[in-house]
């Protein structure tokens, strides 16, 4: 059923109760064309362009628990495309592009919101680093601006500009398309978009082994509901890449980290924007229920647990209550986290394996919800070609070996 006014409408006379359920829950069959582990936004996104782009409906998508359980359902939900290098901003614009029309192609929204983001410079050297990257962005044909303490100040009323305080702010870019989406929301418009077409989502479905051909090539993945036979399969797992390659043999170069966040008890509109700080590790928007949504840095050690430490939140609100004094008695809550994957240059692994058939779509660390679109159609170019799309080509896995690294600690060192 297509979302419209008329449809509205025509529910909200029968008292709602005619609304079929969103995506389709089939067993699993025993043999696909493509099979995509992990139903994350990236991986549901990858099926959905899969069947809608390149005309491949015989998909499965599969889920270890249930869609959005992993860091889709756990992020912050910030979305932006002012990376530093040309590669990157490729990416991250091509992806900003795909999310500026995404409810209207999904028939869902998934409240996208472009309120602006704005990066705070805190010192020289942050100046130094944020004026490059806005020169760079422009050349590349992205939206940056500088805004002066006041004119930052204006655009996010509240905003601590003293030069008193222990990291003042000396200034800030600004991405007006920029902004937040629901989180939830695209997992499920990804889900019954792609279901519609044919995929099937089989959740509470753990990929335990991969199965290979005499040949070396990908045949299959053993799974906690059986055996499921394919030739081409897209490993799209954040956080668990490491163990999940490892089933096929693969050590990648990832690390992974605990990344918390928490919310506040829900205000009235106070924080019209995103605002982000990588000197002072801490970043806050408000959603549309109004809880404050703020984040992290990651923990400082490798772990898969995703309690997090206590000291890593406390630092992160010592930084909040500075920048927006106003909002030192609020009350959080709850907090999370979640595992995120991190390569050596802090940008993500996208493309094909040495296995042949087998491709992968991880290292987003902590900045790929806002990627969630362009990886998934990346991803999908990707296997229904057989062979890299342009734009990811440069985020090879054998970039490591190479030396062809892409380097973006600035742009990412807190990060979103
Ligand atoms: C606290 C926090 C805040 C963040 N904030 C932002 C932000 O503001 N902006 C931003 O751009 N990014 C942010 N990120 C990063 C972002 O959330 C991720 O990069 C992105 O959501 C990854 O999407 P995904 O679909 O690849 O992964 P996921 O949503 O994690 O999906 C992967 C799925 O794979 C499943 N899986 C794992 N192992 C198996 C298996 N063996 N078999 C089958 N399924 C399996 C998992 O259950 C999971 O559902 C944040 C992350 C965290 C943790």
């Amino acid at each position: 059923m297509r979302f419209s006014f008329l449809s509205l409408l025509r529910q909200a006379f029968a008292g709602h109760r005619g609304w079929p359920e969103q995506w389709r829950s089939p067993e699993p069959k025993r043999v696909y064309d493509v099979v995509i582990v992990g139903g994350g936004g990236h991986g549901l996104a990858a099926a959905w362009y899969l069947a809608s782009e390149f005309g491949i409906r015989d998909v499965a998508v599969l889920e270890r628990g249930w869609i959005g359980s992993g860091n889709s359902g756990r992020n912050t939900t910030i979305v932006r495309s002012n990376y530093l290098l040309e590669e990157s901003e490729a990416l991250y614009d091509h992806s900003l592009k795909l999310w500026e029309g995404l409810s209207q192609a999904l028939n869902y929204n998934v409240m996208f919101s472009p309120r602006g983001v704005m990066m705070l410079a805190h010192g020289h050297h942050d100046r130094v680093v944020l004026t490059r990257h806005l020169h760079a962005n422009r050349l590349a044909g992205i939206d940056s601006e500088w805004l002066e303490p006041e004119a930052a100040r204006a655009f996010c009323p509240g905003l601590n500009i003293s030069s008193t305080i222990r990291y003042p702010i000396v200034g800030a870019t600004l991405q007006r398309r920029g902004g937040v989406a629901r989180h939830d929301a695209v997992v499920w418009g990804f889900a019954r978009a792609a279901s519609a077409l044919g995929v099937d989502i089989v959740e509470n479905c753990p990929v335990t082994g991969f199965l290979r051909n005499p040949d070396g090539s990908i045949a299959g993945v053993e799974t906690g509901r059986g055996t499921i036979r394919a030739k081409r399969i897209g490993v799209s797992v954040a956080g668990h890449t490491s163990q999940v390659m490892d089933l096929a043999g693969l050590r990648m170069p990832l690390e992974s980290y605990p990344l918390q966040a928490l919310v506040s008890e829900p205000l009235k509109p106070v924080i019209s924007c995103v605002v982000l700080s990588n000197t002072i590790h801490a970043y806050i928007s408000q959603s549309d229920k109004g809880d404050l949504v703020i984040g992290a840095g990651t923990d400082q050690y490798v772990s898969y647990g995703q309690n997090g430490g206590p000291q890593i939140t406390a630092h992160t609100l010592d930084a909040i209550c500075e920048l927006f004094p106003a909002l030192r008695r609020v009350r959080m809550m709850r907090n999370w986290g979640g595992i995120v994957d991190n390569t050596v240059d802090r940008s993500p692994i996208l493309g094909t394996t040495p296995i042949p058939g087998l491709y992968v779509n991880c290292g987003w660390g902590t900045g790929g919800f806002k990627a969630t679109p362009g990886a998934g159609h990346l991803l999908a170019a990707t296997i229904a070609r057989g062979e890299p799309h342009p734009i990811a080509a440069p985020f090879s896995l054998d970039r490591f070996a190479r030396g062809r690294l892409i380097d973006e600690a600035a742009a990412a060192a807190v990060a979103h």
